[in-house]
């Protein structure tokens, strides 16, 4: 559990539970602690967070994933600061408003932090609750039943602890395999549990895989050890990301013109690696061509592009994907 689980009788400050919540959207328990732990060191505050500039969160960010969270924590924290003088409101409709607040993390933060009547639904709470009512409709439709029957068991009073509950006993107990139901507090009330087809629920619509893309990426090595970078444009997948040059990423993408798309210094000689590199986004996987090429100390950026030092790439704002491409190139 992360360290913002409140001692007995205290409130979590609504800071650390959206912080948190936010980095646990589609990343596990695990990942996150070191990097919550990071951000609470540097940016104690929220007003702290909202003065940072973009790159800075962005660069602390960077191996975590889904990085249009890290872009809306940014634009949060500054909306608290000007619309609210830097206090999460405790109100849900207010809370919503936010950027990067859906109802999800409206809820965790609304019920942990403020005690607000909202229930915050992640995938714990689904499988608990389509286990205790036998939810036979798949998901992602049986979304908003299962919100409804999760409203249903909501307490009047304490619930920031209820929820806090709810989600702990998916995670400890109600497990997606062999649920300790003798354990259970509501194990006489389970129509699955008394039916013995708990690990059937929830029920999930088969997945569709996105196609495969591929693409080129270039790797340009300067002799005084530098490596030509760039930025990703604001909006769109890894937006304003750091990346190495490279080609778009396309289903039908032919190698044999990739280097029309590489960028342009004289007498560059570049060298394919073997094989791809290779990435999964959640909507589709990714194979690149990696292309490498020295140029010398006096080689000049192209429009756009900047010289890294190789010594402090760890420090740049580079997406998963690239860090791959840069292990490839420079092993
Ligand atoms: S009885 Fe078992 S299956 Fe039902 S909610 Fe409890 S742990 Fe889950």
């Amino acid at each position: 559990m992360l360290p913002w689980r409140a001692r007995k009788g205290e409130r979590t400050p609504p800071y650390a539970v959206w912080l948190s919540e936010i980095m646990l959207q589609q990343t596990t328990v695990k990942t996150v602690g070191p990097y919550y732990a990071k951000f609470l060191a540097k940016w104690p505050t929220v007003e702290a967070l909202a003065q940072s500039p973009l790159d800075d969160v962005l660069r602390a960010w960077a191996g975590l994933g889904y990085y249009a969270r890290a872009r809306n924590l940014h634009a949060c924290a500054i909306a608290v600061v000007e619309r609210h003088g830097g206090v999460f409101p405790d109100d849900m409709e207010a809370l919503r408003a936010l950027p990067g607040i859906g109802d999800y993390t409206a809820a965790a933060v609304g019920s942990i932090a403020f005690d607000l009547p909202a229930v915050p639904v992640d995938g714990n709470v689904e499988r608990v609750v389509t286990r205790l009512f036998a939810v036979e409709e798949a998901l992602p439709a049986a979304k908003p039943e299962i919100k409804r029957l999760a409203t249903s068991l909501m307490p009047e009073s304490r619930t920031g602890d209820f929820a806090q509950a709810l989600m702990d006993l998916g995670a400890t107990i109600c497990t997606p395999k062999k649920p300790a139901c003798a354990l259970c507090p509501w194990n006489d009330k389970c129509v699955a549990r008394a039916r013995g087809d708990q690990e059937t629920y929830p029920r999930k619509a088969p997945k569709r895989e996105g196609r495969l893309r591929r693409g080129a990426a270039f790797v340009v090595l300067r002799a005084d050890n530098r490596v030509l970078l760039r930025q990703r444009p604001e909006k769109g997948l890894l937006g304003a990301m750091t990346e190495v040059p490279g080609s778009d990423w396309s289903h039908d993408f032919d190698v044999g013109s990739a280097l029309d798309a590489a960028p342009k210094f004289a007498k560059a000689k570049w060298r394919k690696l073997p094989g791809e590199v290779t990435h999964v986004f959640t909507h589709f996987p990714l194979a690149l061509t990696v292309f490498v090429a020295q140029v010398p100390k006096t080689a000049k950026a192209p429009n756009g592009a900047r010289w890294a030092e190789v010594a402090h790439l760890r420090d740049e704002a580079l997406p998963n994907v690239m860090r791959k491409v840069l292990a490839a190139a420079l092993d």
